[in-house]
């Protein structure tokens, strides 16, 4: 058996101890079955993702190019799977030890005085009187999709999103994807990858969805986030090269920094500087029965609440370092995060399903981004190029 075959089925075999592991697996059904049949447990996976890992240390690395890309690669994904193994065997680790494990990476840490101060920011563009957060929900209400309007208003985005990415990728003709509208998920959106180029795309409907939503989730589950990453590795490396062991991804390992990082930011490919809003005034709004004339201020605001997504994460590490409550880490992200209470609840049911995973949006957007640009600084050709390239190859976070 090859390393990559003993890889992906012992991703499968630990995806039949922890229902949210496997996010995607589109290679030979045969090998799901057998893992099924037998379901190895947690020690004996264990126990054979170490030989694995022991074994590569002692194989001759590949010089370099995309073949030491993906040897690092596999042997990476390995370690992070040894690390999410024990932590179902109940291993605790802190919050930055975690996320160094699983996703090759550590958030920044940021002190109360930061987000007071991009609070103030906010409080001047913002009218009334309140809260910031009540200020912010009060500004918001004029924003809101309804329910009736939603999937004409995503599909009119997902339409936009593809073109423009189909302008500048070439993409195979058979990729599609299916929007599917869900309620009682801790998350607001979840690509399914599910093989042979197509997706499947759950919008959660629980709580308000804002104008901004729509190209977020057009961007960021598809094109060209989610959706193309997941197509472009199963062309280029699962078919056009066999690599098998791209037909599984494995939820809690360094393959979703990059897999949520790029989404975010595939937001800022596809629509460089002012497009963005231009777009929505002309296309988006209509649509949605809401008047274009808010639409500068409301993007304005947009970016400001945006750059306070690092207080999630500090939310998150205090909660799960066990230094506050549930309820606190509530309260913090209705302060700093500006959530509404609802929204915050939500978040911590996150927290607690998926933990350190909420670095990989922010952090994976900034450290995308800094790659990215730090190749093609503005130019708009040569960014839609490293972000190709980017999507297409075996890259770790501390690659980037
Ligand atoms: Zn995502």
């Amino acid at each position: 058996m090859t390393s990559a075959e003993r890889y992906v089925k012992l991703v499968l075999s630990l995806g039949e101890h922890d229902s949210d592991y496997v996010d995607a697996y589109y290679g030979p059904p045969h090998w799901h079955e057998e893992v099924r049949a037998t379901k190895p447990s947690l020690d004996h996976v264990h126990a054979a993702a170490i030989a694995l890992r022991e074994e590569l240390r002692l194989t001759p690395q590949p010089q370099g190019g995309l073949e030491k890309l993906r040897f690092d690669y596999v042997a990476r994904q390995t370690e992070a799977l040894i690390t999410r193994a024990e932590m179902l065997r109940g291993r605790k680790m802190t919050f930055d030890e975690e996320s160094q494990a699983l996703y090759d990476a550590v958030a920044p840490h940021f002190q109360e005085s930061y987000f007071q101060n991009l609070n103030a920011q906010l409080a001047a563009e913002l009218p009334g009187s309140g809260t910031l957060t009540d200020r912010l929900e009060a500004f918001r209400k004029d924003f809101v999709i309804t329910r009736d309007r939603l999937d004409a208003v995503f599909q009119t985005a997902i339409s936009a999103c593809r073109a423009i990415t189909q302008q500048r990728m070439d993409l195979p003709r058979e990729e599609s994807f299916t929007v599917e509208y869900v309620n009682n998920k801790s998350w607001s959106g979840y690509n399914w990858y599910q093989g042979n180029f197509r997706s499947l795309i759950q919008v959660n409907t629980d709580l308000p969805i804002y104008i901004d939503r729509a190209i977020d989730l057009a961007c960021h589950e598809g094109y060209p986030g989610h959706h193309v990453y997941n197509v472009l590795l199963e062309k280029n490396l699962v078919r056009d090269r066999n690599w098998r062991e791209f037909s599984v991804y494995p939820l809690f390992s360094p393959q979703s920094l990059i897999a949520e990082g790029s989404a975010n930011y595939g937001i800022d490919v596809a629509f460089p500087s002012d497009e963005r809003v231009e777009y929505e005034k002309a296309s988006l709004f209509p649509v949605a029965g809401l008047d274009p004339a808010g639409a500068g201020q409301y993007y304005r605001v947009h970016e400001l609440v945006a750059k306070t997504s690092y207080a999630g994460n500090e939310a998150a590490r205090r909660y799960l370092d066990g230094e506050i409550s549930a309820e606190q880490a509530v309260q913090w992200l209705v302060a700093y995060a500006l959530m509404s209470p609802d929204r915050a609840r939500q978040r911590v049911r996150f927290f607690d399903q998926y933990r350190s995973y909420v670095i990989n949006y922010n952090l994976g957007k900034d450290l995308v981004k800094r790659h990215v640009e730090a190749i093609a600084g503005n130019d708009s050709d040569k960014r839609w190029r490293v972000f190709m390239q980017l999507l297409s190859s075996p890259t770790l976070p501390s690659n980037l």
